[in-house]
């Protein structure tokens, strides 16, 4: 014998694969990843909704609370313009002047003042200001505002072209000379909205806008791009850029503002970028709204990179645990192919076990059922077995098992399926064309099982000739089920053993008095001390 003794499990061959199909694999593998990918996206996808949620509310909130700021901040400032231009008119008025000239003339001396410019109107209604503010009163019509000064009036803010800023004039009402009534004008700066803006760390995103509710018309006063400050445009105008999905939250947000309601806040996207957008009115000015649009980069910076980090966290988690599935389950199928092996085969000569054998069996024999096909059911039995066991060792009959199966599976297995029953008795099944084809096969095997040689150092098995009996059943003739066909088979291996064994019978053959067909070897040399024993047991 050249092979070593163990127990090993030998590699199935390609007929045992087309056996074994009929042992189904499971799939709850992918099923199961697929569930746990669509049970994280779409947690993912809860958490995304409830991120956006969340940092649009604090958004708000915030440009909220800066447009409530804005408001207060204007609504003071302009108040204190009020006071100033109405205390400078009441001096004027104390002072009694008679000459309007000399009215501008202390106006103009005045150079400590916050105003930008400041001029007089007399009762005819004569200007006194500079060339530019004198176009200024006609473009911005700034002659009507004065008109209603009683005592103060206030222009719309505008942009003054002379600074490029957005300004407001303030006139107020006083008498001169022989009770005439003459109009003082201040120009200035909305430089508030610009401070404040700037001592907000957004200072460079803010943007700010006073806004005349009655015709949706809007001034820049901040802005990223400075050279828009002042710059008019209109809030419909402005919708042209709200992403379509927004343009009704827009529009309800523009109804309510021209509604003069007041703390409106909204939230829309542009194709560049999400706003939060919110207005306050300016009580001093009435009709008028201060407006700050605010980018959710700038307000929710923070919010946004940990939101980033979280979904970043969640995809290496994501791609860990997919590591990890997987691992399981090739660990889970290498140990289940092992399982279903063991569970199949006989460890020993890797054959089918009982269980399996009757499964691809049955399987089998409805195949030739259904085509027509005829098929053998063959019992083997290694003859004198024991005695391998007794004079060469355990280890040496597992290796006669092992080489008994493989010479039933070069003959046996491009047609049939082979079985190890137990002990030495292995079966097989084989489609079968006709009784010739079989018995040319059987006699091929008689021939390879001579031929095993048990012959090693240890032991003087040289010459130890291994046989073996064979009983054989065909179907449907003898019997068409498997328990029947066995039945059979059984009885024609029992005759043969009968008959003197190394051989095989039919189990049509039974009780002829023909003896077993066995195939003619030259090398019948049994060892003395076999056939010795053979003799101390019959
Ligand atoms: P016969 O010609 O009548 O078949 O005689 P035999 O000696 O072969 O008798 P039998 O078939 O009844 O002997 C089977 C023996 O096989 C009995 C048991 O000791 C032995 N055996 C059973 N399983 C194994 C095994 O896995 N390995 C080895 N080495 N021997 C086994
Ligand atoms: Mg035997």
């Amino acid at each position: 014998m050249k092979r070593k003794a163990g127990n090993v499990i030998r590699p199935k061959n390609t007929n045992d694969e087309k056996d074994i199909s009929f042992i189904k694999g499971g799939r709850s593998f992918y099923m199961t990843l697929i569930l746990c990918l669509i049970i994280f996206f779409a947690a993912i996808a809860l958490l995304i909704a409830a991120f956006n949620r969340l940092i649009s509310r604090h958004d708000q909130k915030l440009s909220g609370e800066i447009c409530t700021l804005m408001s207060e901040k204007m609504n003071s400032s302009i108040e204190f313009m009020t006071e100033t231009t109405h205390g400078m008119a009441s001096v004027l008025s104390a002072q009694a002047f008679n000459s309007p000239k000399d009215i501008y003339n202390v106006l103009k001396g005045n150079t400590k003042a916050d105003y930008l410019s400041v001029g007089f109107i007399d009762a005819a209604m004569h200007i006194y200001a500079t060339p530019e503010e004198m176009e200024e009163f006609e473009k911005w019509e700034l002659l009507e505002t004065a008109k209603v000064a009683h005592p103060v009036s206030m222009s719309a803010p505008y942009r003054s072209s002379v600074f490029g800023q957005p300004v407001i004039t303030l006139f107020s009402d006083f008498q001169y000379g022989n009770n005439q009534r003459g109009y003082m004008f201040t120009t200035y700066l909305l430089k508030d909205l610009q401070e404040v803006a700037v001592t907000e760390s957004l200072g460079d995103k803010i943007e700010i806008w006073l806004m005349d509710a009655n015709s949706a018309n809007t001034i820049q006063c901040v802005g990223a791009d400075e050279h828009a400050t002042g710059s008019w445009t209109n809030a419909y105008l402005t919708m042209q850029n709200v992403s379509r999905k927004d343009v009704n939250v827009y529009e309800d947000w523009l109804k309510r503002v021209r509604n003069l309601e007041d703390n409106i806040g909204t939230s829309y996207s542009t194709s560049e970028t999400f706003y939060s957008q919110y207005c306050s009115k300016i009580s001093s000015l009435p009709g008028w709204y201060v407006v700050v649009r605010i980018p959710g980069d700038a307000l929710s910076a923070t919010m946004t990179a940990f939101r980033t980090y979280i979904f970043l966290f969640l995809a290496v988690l994501l791609v860990v645990v997919i590591v990890l599935i997987g691992n399981m389950y090739r660990l889970s199928k290498r140990d289940n192919e092992m399982l279903k092996s063991l569970s199949i085969h006989d460890p020993l000569t890797g054959a089918f076990n009982r269980r399996a054998f009757d499964l691809a069996a049955e399987k089998l024999l409805f195949r030739g059922k259904n085509s027509g096909r005829s098929c053998a059911l063959i019992f083997f039995d290694i003859d004198y077995f024991k005695q391998v066991n007794d004079q060469f060792g355990h280890d040496a009959g597992d290796q006669l098992l092992i080489a008994f199966c493989d010479a039933l599976r070069k003959n046996f297995s491009d047609t049939g399926i082979i079985a190890r029953f137990g002990g030495d008795e292995f079966v097989v099944l084989t489609e079968m064309e006709n009784i010739r084809a079989i018995a040319s096969k059987l006699d091929q095997t008689t021939e390879d099982v001579h031929a095993i040689d048990l012959n090693d150092d240890k032991h003087e098995g040289r010459g130890f000739m291994i046989s073996f009996s064979a009983g054989a059943a065909n179907f449907p003739d003898d019997s068409a089920d498997l328990s029947g066909l066995k039945k059979c088979a059984d009885a024609a291996l029992y005759e043969t053993k009968e008959k003197g064994r190394n051989g095989y019978l039919w189990y049509s053959e039974i009780g002829s008095s023909a003896p077993p067909k066995k195939k003619v070897v030259k090398k019948i040399i049994r060892k003395k001390i076999i056939k010795k024993t053979v003799k101390t047991q019959d």
